[in-house]
């Protein structure tokens, strides 16, 4: 009997929530227009996987498309399918080998699979066949060093030729990824350019597209744009490590995602109170405590609160006050802090205070606090959070 999956789509329910993620999709429109000026005449391939990186897989593309991009990339057929669905037609790349039994829907829904195995290949030129169509454009992956997906150097002209004999698909492109490309000074990325040139070199006639570059390797490695570059956090107007936060390039960037809720309790604790769960912390003198409805089952790493984590009220930084409960945390706003239920709290973006000044606390601030990286909090953004798009 086959297995039915049970899901519960809280997107369908109309929400009251006091509590999103505003996704500015000009933000996105905008960081596409930079990559797409910084790589050319290279083009741009707006990774959307992971539901556009937690920011909304087809509005993203639609804003990005509209930004220049020409191309979509996800890791997932079904994500794919999901843009075909929404009436996306531009060129989607899954990006890693679909299994066999997925290859009919890849060709169905007009999706570009990656290849690096002859039994991947065998799939999906049978897919192909038993469709009937045009032949299939595959992209071949080439592992030079990532050591994740791919096929080795060694192997990459056999698939080449494999895949250019078979009258129901047809070579799109060859490609690989680079492990380091965020460490501008690493040679491994050199070294791993050299052999993707090298393997390419070997293929006899050039393929229609060659790409390597992540957005890391599409700002830092020009020698890594060929024809298409690949972008997923730059997209999103994100540094791709933190130690390019100050860079120039990333500076004209504009971070697409905000995450924000309304106060939904306020009250006055005396000096020595402790609060949430474990009573972890206490109040040095009598402060205003508000209450805001997010917590770690929406993203919020429970571990920011130990790491000094705070948010934005007022256009004021205060701190987060306590253990980050699943729906919930509490934020201490200061002695005499005018504090009401309804006001607005920023947890991730920017906010301007009385003082007409804008106070901005980013996603590297919590990667930083909490040992990651800002995609995984873009990411880790849960489903349970409603997407405002503007
Ligand atoms: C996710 C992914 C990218 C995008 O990486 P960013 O660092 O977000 O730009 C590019 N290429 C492949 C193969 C990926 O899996």
């Amino acid at each position: 009997m086959a297995e039915r999956a049970v899901v519960i789509n809280l997107t369908a329910v109309p929400t009251q929530r006091p509590a999103w993620a505003d996704i500015d999709l000009s933000a996105i429109a905008h960081n596409a227009r930079e990559l797409c000026g910084e790589v050319a005449p290279a083009a741009l391939l707006a990774v959307v996987k992971a539901n556009g990186y937690g920011h909304g897989a087809v509005a993203v593309s639609q804003a990005a498309l509209s930004g220049g991009a020409t191309w979509l990339g996800v890791a997932l057929v079904e994500e794919g399918i999901a843009l075909r669905n929404a009436g996306i037609e531009a060129p989607v790349l899954v990006l890693s080998e679909p299994a066999p039994a997925a290859m009919a829907d890849v060709v169905r829904f007009g999706l570009t699979p990656t290849c690096y195995t002859p039994e991947g290949l065998a799939a999906a030129a049978q897919a192909a066949e038993s469709a009937g169509g045009g032949p299939l454009p595959v992209h071949v992956k080439v592992d030079t060093g990532m050591h994740r997906v791919g096929a080795t150097p060694d192997a990459a002209a056999a698939l080449v030729a494999q895949v250019r004999r078979h009258p129901y698909l047809t070579l799109g492109g060859v490609f690989t990824h680079l492990a380091v490309a965020d460490e501008l000074d690493n040679a491994y990325t050199g070294r791993q350019l050299e052999q993707f040139s090298a393997t390419v070199a070997t293929l006899g006639e050039r393929p229609p597209l060659l790409h390597a570059a992540n957005s890391a390797g599409a700002l830092w490695h020009p020698a890594g744009r060929f024809d298409l570059v690949r972008c997923g956090i730059a997209l999103y107007g994100l540094a791709p490590s933190a130690d390019q936060l100050g860079t120039e390039v990333v500076g004209r960037l504009r971070p697409a995602m905000s995450l924000r809720a309304r106060v939904s309790f306020v009250k006055t604790l005396d000096a020595g109170a402790r609060m949430s769960y474990g009573l972890r912390y206490e109040l040095a003198q009598r402060s205003v405590v508000a209450t805001v409805p997010l917590g770690y089952a929406d993203g919020v790493p429970r571990r920011l609160a130990q790491q000094g984590g705070e948010v934005l009220i007022g256009g004021r930084r205060c701190p987060i006050a306590g253990t980050v409960t699943m729906d919930q945390i509490l934020v201490d706003c200061g002695p005499r802090a005018s504090v009401a239920p309804g006001d607005e709290v920023v947890l991730l973006g920017t906010q301007r205070g009385a003082d007409g000044r804008d106070a901005t606390i980013g996603a590297w601030e919590w990667a930083q606090r909490t040992g990651t990286i800002a995609y995984e909090v873009v990411c880790g953004i849960s489903e349970r959070v409603p997407r405002r798009h503007g």
